[in-house]
């Protein structure tokens, strides 16, 4: 097959680049991108998806003549990017062969080989067991695996070792989604697909910075022919916020109270679709007279807005025909953070902008695989988007698995903060982390690492030997990469799309799939995996645990029908559902195509009907005071930077496209008043910690606020550990800081 010609990704970093350096075009072979030497032909192609993020881009994976990927270029036929990819994508082969790659097991710090770690896996978490009960060792997932992988390890974990307890790095991103979706729309089932960006006629971005975060999106929503308004709300002057047409500036975690500002004025003005209201929907008597407190005009001062803006804001929302919600972690990282996303999905129901073109309340997600995780990960949620307490549905579990029902624990898991402060109380002694990073991204950083110390055997499961946290394992299983393994990632839109392998793994690194199939065998209990034989056998295992769930794949025969579909949205059943909007068909072509959930008004509650769900504003965590007095922001800080860096930091390119150095950005009044000029060395410090970052004064952020990049390892030294009360997501959104000019003798 001849391979798709290089595509400069100009159009691409202009977005990305947004406002402050529009001019900034690079070409692959003027900067590396696409990691293709000019001298090599390949020999063959391999479609694959991108592992970064949750968009799901396709890839065209360039081979020699061994099989071995030497390039790739983005995939012009894929339906979600069309040819296009964010510079991580280009650079997704170079991480593979970083220095720091795990090689072989370390058993405190020492190599051995395989055997001899599964056996010390065994032995030590087996007689923490013994000493504690099965429920004190626990794992800590992760959106960066395949769906298979994450499918065969939650089921190791919990039929096979005997845990309860297990969670993902989900938890950090995407829980608050997951729970206000399934108490408001009956499962976790975000409504829409792509093309909604483009068949809007306004779209509200709710704590979303498309331009960056997930800028092939962002890209769909600059080909939308219909000029739409675009209304930002972020306290920042994102880059987002910069493109748009509206930008409520509002003050932090001030989200919920204007969501209820605005539906106050839509049901004043007579603004709401009340056919659509009174046929779909149960609760909105009740949501009305709740929202007769917020006046807009009574609280425009805590908002932080004219009465100008929000009544501009409303009447675009009222007028828009087809009127689109996004959100993503600036309302599901907050101490609120779930009635804020139902406050989005009230807006979108009153408003009769749900299940037609270019509507919906939609939750856009972070890791390439979190979609995944949230069905199959087997932690919250028994597989396939079942209910651990439900003896009906851990029978029907067990029968497709071929396991004794009494395998499967009766009670859900704790969350991963719960996990983790359950090492204090001493009913957690032992923890299983794989593919996620917890010593630098857990909030409130130094208490993670106080805790982690105290574990009587403590196994990490990554790529890279080098991470904070594979730094702190007592064993250290080295993992294969994306790339080096197959498997199904699902996406933002509920695609799911199929990774190929196209380089092998170093040294003796193996899949997350193989490696758990080795500990099962150490363990004991391989015969309850006997049918897990591979990924491609997995995934007929776990499609058959959708059978009859709203995200049911049964139709879907096997990893080919997705590839040659170009991936397929669930649902996609096997038999006729009239209470599922879907095209039962088989035809590959059909099931690549964009469809949407709730096109026929019925939602998968027990009724039918989405509900109303709505509370009163609580007060932040931590609010400042005269110690304390500026409120911290945490984000992604360039399209260049995933996470923790443990990927992107090995790429020479990436590392270009980003500030070398930490910046904490600051008001300019407030950078007066302290002393500070930009440039210059600043002293962050909060109740929990500091750090030195360099002054950046900018009026992006407003006066009291300061935003720091959450990829420094450094930064969660000062969050605070705050969460939601309903999906026990942490707030990284806000706590209480103080800046300082560095003295001499600062460290
Ligand atoms: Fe696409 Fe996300 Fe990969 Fe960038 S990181 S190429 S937006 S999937």
């Amino acid at each position: 097959m001849k391979p798709a010609a290089l595509k400069p990704p100009a159009l691409v970093l202009r977005e990305w680049t947004g406002v402050f350096t529009s001019e900034l075009v690079l070409s692959p072979s003027a900067c590396g991108l696409g990691h293709l030497p000019a001298t090599h032909q390949p020999a063959g192609v391999a479609r694959s998806i991108c592992g970064f993020c949750s968009t799901g881009c396709g890839l065209v994976v360039h081979l020699d003549a061994t099989g071995q990927a030497i390039g790739l270029t983005p995939d012009p036929a894929h339906p979600v990017n069309q040819g296009l990819a964010c510079p991580k994508g280009w650079e997704a082969l170079t991480p593979l062969d970083a220095p720091d790659r795990a090689t072989t097991p370390l058993l405190h710090g020492r190599p051995v080989d395989w055997a001899t770690a599964a056996n010390a896996f065994r032995d030590s978490f087996k007689a923490v067991q013994a000493r504690h009960g099965a429920h004190s060792v626990a794992f800590l997932s992760t959106g960066q695996i395949m769906t298979e992988e994450m499918a065969l390890l939650g089921a190791f974990a919990k039929f096979g070792m005997g845990m309860r307890h297990g969670d993902g790095n989900t938890r950090q991103c995407m829980a608050t989604a997951v729970t206000a979706y399934k108490e408001s729309l009956g499962f976790d089932a975000p409504p829409f697909s792509y093309d909604d960006f483009e068949e809007s006629d306004v779209l509200v971005f709710v704590g979303a910075n498309p331009c960056i975060a997930h800028p092939i999106l962002w890209q769909r929503v600059t080909r939308n022919p219909h000029c739409p308004e675009i209304i930002v709300i972020d306290p920042r002057t994102t880059e987002t916020a910069a493109a748009a047409t509206q930008h409520l500036s509002i003050a932090p975690k001030a989200d919920l109270l204007l969501l209820y500002c605005l539906a106050h004025w839509l049901i004043r003005e007579n603004r709401i679709d009340r056919d659509y209201i009174d046929a779909c929907t149960t609760g909105f008597d009740d949501f009305a007279e709740f929202v007769q407190a917020y006046a807009p005009a009574d609280h425009l001062a805590a908002l932080g807005l004219s009465a100008e803006s929000f009544e501009r804001a409303a009447r675009t929302i009222a007028d828009g025909r087809r009127v689109s919600f996004w959100w993503t972690m600036g309302v599901n990282q907050g101490h609120e953070a779930v009635r804020t996303a139902q406050a989005i999905i009230n807006l979108a129901l009153m408003t009769g902008n749900m299940g037609r073109p270019g509507t919906g309340a939609n939750s856009i997600t972070g890791q390439c695989n979190a979609m995944g995780s949230r069905l199959f990960s087997n932690t919250t949620n028994l597989l396939g988007g079942h209910d651990f307490t439900n003896p009906d549905q851990r029978q029907k579990i067990a029968d497709i698995l071929g396991i004794p029902a009494t395998t499967i624990p009766s009670e859900p898991s704790w969350a991963y903060d719960q996990i983790i402060e359950g090492i204090e109380s001493g009913a957690i002694r032992g923890l299983w982390m794989i593919a996620t990073n917890g010593a630098h991204s857990w909030i409130n950083q130094a208490r993670f690492r106080e805790l982690v110390g105290r574990l009587e055997f403590f196994v990490v499961q990554d790529m890279y030997s080098t991470t904070e946290t594979a730094e702190l394992a007592h064993l250290l299983l080295p993992a294969a990469g994306w790339g080096e393994k197959d498997g199904t990632f699902i996406n933002s839109e509920r695609r799911l799309g199929l990774s190929r392998q196209v380089a092998r793994a170093p040294g003796q690194a193996l899949s997350d799939f193989r490696i758990v199939r080795l500990l099962a065998d150490a363990w004991g209990c391989a015969h309850l995996f006997e049918r897990w034989t591979s990924p491609a056998a997995t995934f007929q295992l776990i499609k058959e645990c959708t059978r009859g769930q709203p995200c049911d794949i049964t139709g879907i025969r096997d990893h080919d029908m997705i590839e040659t579909a170009g991936g397929i949205q669930w649902p996609w059943p096997d038999t006729v559902d009239d209470r599922l909007p879907h095209e039962n068909s088989q035809d590959a072509r059909t099931a690549g195509k964009a469809r949407r959930l709730f096109a026929d008004g019925r939602f998968f509650t027990t009724d039918s009907r989405a509900r109303f769900v709505f509370e009163a504003p609580r007060a932040v965590a931590e609010p400042t005071d005269a110690e304390y007095p500026l409120v911290l922001l945490t984000g992604r800080g360039s399209s260049a930077q995933w996470h923790t860096g443990t990927r992107t930091d090995k790429s020479a390119v990436l590392r270009k496209l980003h500030a070398p150095d930490l910046a904490v950005e600051i008001h300019p009044d407030d950078a007066d008043a302290i002393g500070l000029t930009d440039g210059a060395p600043a002293r962050v410090t909060s109740r929990r910690g500091g750090l030195t970052a360099r002054t950046r004064v900018t009026p992006t952020v407003q006066r009291g606020q300061v935003f720091l990049p959450m990829h420094d390892r450094r930064v969660n030294l000062l969050t605070a550990s705050s969460f939601d009360p309903y999906s026990r997501q942490p707030n990284y959104k806000h706590c209480a800081v103080r800046v300082a000019l560095v003295d001499a003798g600062a460290k």
